[in-house]
């Protein structure tokens, strides 16, 4: 009972109008790269008025004293699922083919009744303010979004394939499948694009152009650009992709796109992993984007430096930037004292900007997040500095991406609104939503090994080995 009033209380205490944050090391993420070692910031309702070393301010609702604590944009996370059901599965036998795709086939409109808190929860709580997702059922998770406040830009996955035949290598399309995955994404965009205050955005995800018709490619083109919507895809993700669109068409994927029209700058490519010097081409001159996930082997600061837009995404199983930023970092180490380093390692600072301002941009959302500047959406993390992992240092933000954590960030604050308070959330009962998500988890990996003995005696003795 006690908790329960606890609760309320906190979800009272948020709906305040105005903010100032006093004496932080303000990092803005704007053009000039301005940092204010000793800042103040001033937010009334959903947008930031002013920033810098002196700000007038008569009376704020509310007061939150940033000495020592690192305030930034909040991350802008352009690439992820909703797939916490694969965690301490994927680990263990994880074959895309065999085991991420077919799990596919186990969503249920209604899991995210179920899932949709506790996913929120995890982007709050790692101060992905803004996060690009892209679920085949998004319409549970919309809901979600609403209640828990953060901020997303939606996408219905659309592909049109037989997953079960595909994860013994055989590509069987049905386009009925793609039919109905069209309708939700259109649904979704009727139901929820600029809804929760403008919070939901809707962009067209067709999912990869081995998984997806020509024509469904097209279809989706003409929606978006009826309706001004951007688009986003994986493309180059992995060889069986390559090999089938070579098949299929004699191209590679970015070719095949860029051939039928659907290249262009209002569309993102998640992974782009096995694409060539001639798609890179391909993708400079249409001005299109990309996603950089997991595969931290790729060239990343070549891109950067070829001026193509790029963004950070955390793809699959966990939602965490600071950890994404900093296996990027780690690969590099790597890939340098092993004598295979091509390309220059990103520095902090970039990696900071990719997860923040340059995510927004890719994402065509800069106009309104990813920087601390008076008129954007006051979207705000600030990081706790002290604690022994991060202080005693020199650069705060290399501390920040070389050891920070999620836990480490401290205030969470999306459209004005603070949802992550001393390091709990205020919108969302985190413990009943993390009960509530195992149950369903456990009821989906169940139905999951019923039809897959063989992935579940394989689980069953590598979980213990
Ligand atoms: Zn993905």
């Amino acid at each position: 009972m006690r908790t329960i009033f606890k609760f309320v209380v906190s979800l009272v205490n948020i709906a305040m109008t105005s903010i100032l944050i006093r004496n932080g090391f303000i990092v803005t993420m704007n053009d000039e790269r301005k940092v204010y070692k000793r800042g103040n910031l001033y937010i009334e309702d959903d947008r930031i008025v002013s920033v810098g070393e002196q700000v007038d301010v008569s009376s704020p609702e509310y007061v939150i004293d940033a000495e020592h604590k690192i305030v930034l944009p909040g991350f802008v996370n352009t690439h992820a699922h909703l797939q916490q059901y694969f965690r301490g599965v994927y680990e263990l036998i994880g074959d895309f083919y065999k085991v991420n795709l077919p799990l596919e086939m186990y969503r249920r409109p209604e899991d995210m009744d179920w899932l949709g808190q506790s996913s929120c929860a995890e982007l709050i709580y790692g101060g992905c303010t803004t996060t690009t997702i892209l679920y085949t059922y998004p319409e549970g998770f919309a809901r979600a979004v609403e209640r828990a406040g953060n901020r997303v830009i939606l996408g219905a996955d659309i592909e049109e394939v037989n997953l079960d035949r595909l994860s013994e290598g055989v590509y069987e399309y049905l386009p009925e499948k793609g039919e109905e995955a069209f309708k939700r994404a259109v649904d979704l965009y009727m139901r929820w694009h600029n809804r929760a205050g403008g919070r939901i955005k809707v962009i067209m995800a067709p999912k990869a152009p081995d998984l997806v018709r020509p024509e469904t490619y097209l279809r989706c083109k003409e929606f978006a650009e009826e309706k001004g919507l951007r688009m986003t895809t994986h493309l180059s993700q992995s060889r069986r992709e390559v090999q089938q669109v070579k098949k299929l068409y004699g191209k590679t994927p970015p070719k095949h796109l860029f051939d039928l029209g659907v290249m262009d700058d209002k569309l993102t490519g998640a992974h782009c992993t096995y694409i060539t010097e001639g798609d890179l081409q391909l993708i400079k001159e249409t001005g299109m984007g990309i996603l950089h996930c997991r595969a931290v082997t790729n060239p990343l600061t070549k891109w950067m430096d070829l001026g193509i837009p790029v963004g950070l995404g955390t793809d699959d199983y966990f939602h965490d930037m600071l950890q994404l930023m900093r296996q990027n970092i780690y690969a590099a180490d790597v890939q340098e004292r092993l004598g295979l380093h091509r390309f220059r390692r990103p520095t902090f600072y970039e990696l900071l900007e990719l997860a923040t301002r340059k995510g927004a941009e890719v994402m065509g959302i800069a106009d309104e997040v990813g920087s601390i500047e008076p008129g954007k959406k006051a979207d705000v993390i600030i990081v706790d500095m002290m604690n022994p992992y991060l202080t005693p240092t020199m650069n705060p933000l290399t501390s920040l991406v070389f050891y920070g954590s999620s836990s480490n960030i401290e205030t969470v604050i999306v459209d004005g609104r603070i949802l992550k308070m001393n390091g709990k959330l205020t919108t969302i009962d985190l413990k009943s939503a993390l009960l509530k998500a195992q149950r369903r988890v456990e009821e989906i990996i169940n139905r999951f090994f019923e039809d897959h003995p063989d992935q579940r005696r394989l689980w069953e003795k590598r979980k213990l080995g």
